[in-house]
């Protein structure tokens, strides 16, 4: 049953674990991130780059694939994998987010998510088993339960209300699932009340999922908060399954995820900020709009080893962002997504060398020249 992941190491400092999640299409070595293809792409990303810079695994997103071109589709052009050109592992969320996010466009009721298409006003009822047929007929290798995500300032009784209606759509989707070989996650909810979070992942861990995910957090709820429920609850989640911390977050999130036993993370930060001209570099974060890299001959940062770095110098990046070039967002997103990868390689190797001062150290603030 729980073959599929394997603890390798623990951290001596810190429940940090090294781990191994085989998937049908290979294995993923954690703690990993995973880029956001939201509708059967990374933005601005080739299939072959991402491959270079050691992404392993990538997140789709059920609503914009359903909405358009449609899972049917799909599913008679090969699946997923074969459709984007992308031969490793993917995820995928149940839809449930995104219709979250839509707000005033959605109803919630027992049996399912009722809501409008963005795209044509279209009305649609996303169900527990239609958000497993969907991911069937997309052919991802892990699939997520639809959960509902709850506002950080919801009330207690909604949070109780909506949690135990997550637990049952959780079932209804374990009932409904056909494919043996898509592993299922199920989703802990309960908002910011440290009960209903362990009832939620106690209730979720007795059911025969092949992962956890802890959802809800990275919705406004404040750094303090995110930390703080977000080590709580994965505390209760069993040892021997992945443990994945949805849309979250900043590289200090993470390194504070992964050292509260988090295994699986995914984020549109690292390729949204590199669409907005924001980059990561070991020195902090940089805005290479600003107009002191106008004239700078230098690589964006001196130690990155990305394509980007090692071809470009910041004067260049800045004159494309400014003139509104599509090589703008490959080279910034390129760049993002190998920090983002690094960073992952430098917590996996800490962990795997068991020296605490090996840790990757991020601050946000830290702004570089
Ligand atoms: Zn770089």
């Amino acid at each position: 049953m729980t073959a599929h992941f394997t603890v390798l190491a623990k951290d001596s400092v810190s429940k940090a674990r090294l781990g191994r999640l085989v998937t049908a299409h290979g294995a993923v070595e954690t703690p990993c991130f995973m880029p956001v293809g939201t509708q059967g792409t990374v933005k601005a990303m080739l299939p072959r780059d991402l491959r270079e810079i050691g992404c392993q695994i990538l997140l789709g997103n059920t609503y914009h694939l359903y909405l358009r071109p449609g899972h049917e589709l799909i599913r008679e052009l090969g699946g997923l994998h074969r459709f984007m050109g992308w031969d490793g592992p993917i995820l995928t969320d149940s839809g449930g987010y995104q219709v979250f996010s839509l707000g005033a466009m959605r109803k919630i009721s027992e049996d399912g998510s009722c809501f409008q298409s963005h795209l044509d006003g279209s009305s649609h009822l996303l169900t527990p088993e239609k958000a497993v047929e969907i991911q069937e007929a997309l052919g991802s290798d892990i699939a997520m339960v639809l959960d509902e995500c709850i506002p950080h300032d919801a009330t207690r009784d909604y949070v109780l209300s909506s949690t135990g209606r997550t637990i049952r759509w959780a079932e209804r989707c374990l009932n409904a699932r056909r494919k043996p070989d898509q592993l299922l996650f199920g989703i802990i909810q309960g908002g910011l009340f440290e009960d209903l979070r362990r009832w939620c992942a106690e209730t979720m861990s007795s059911l025969p999922f092949e992962g956890f995910a802890v959802g809800g957090l990275g919705v406004g709820e404040g750094e303090a908060r995110l930390h703080r429920i977000g080590a709580f609850t994965v505390d209760l989640l069993p040892q021997e399954r992945p443990r994945y911390l949805m849309g979250v977050g900043r590289p200090q999130d993470i390194i504070s995820a992964v050292r509260a036993g988090f295994d699986m993370f995914d984020c549109v930060i690292p390729t949204r900020n590199a669409r907005n001209g924001t980059l990561f570099t070991w020195q902090g974060k940089v805005n290479i709009k600003r107009a002191e890299f106008a004239a700078d001959p230098r690589p964006l940062d001196e130690t990155c080893g990305c394509y980007c770095c090692r071809n470009f110098s910041r004067a260049y990046l800045r004159h494309l962002y400014v003139a509104g070039e599509i090589l703008s967002s490959q080279l910034n997103s390129l760049h993002n997504l190998y920090f983002y990868h690094r960073l992952m390689d430098k917590c996996r190797e800490a962990i795997r060398v068991g020296r605490s001062e090996l840790w990757p150290q991020w601050n946000e603030p830290g702004t570089a020249t």
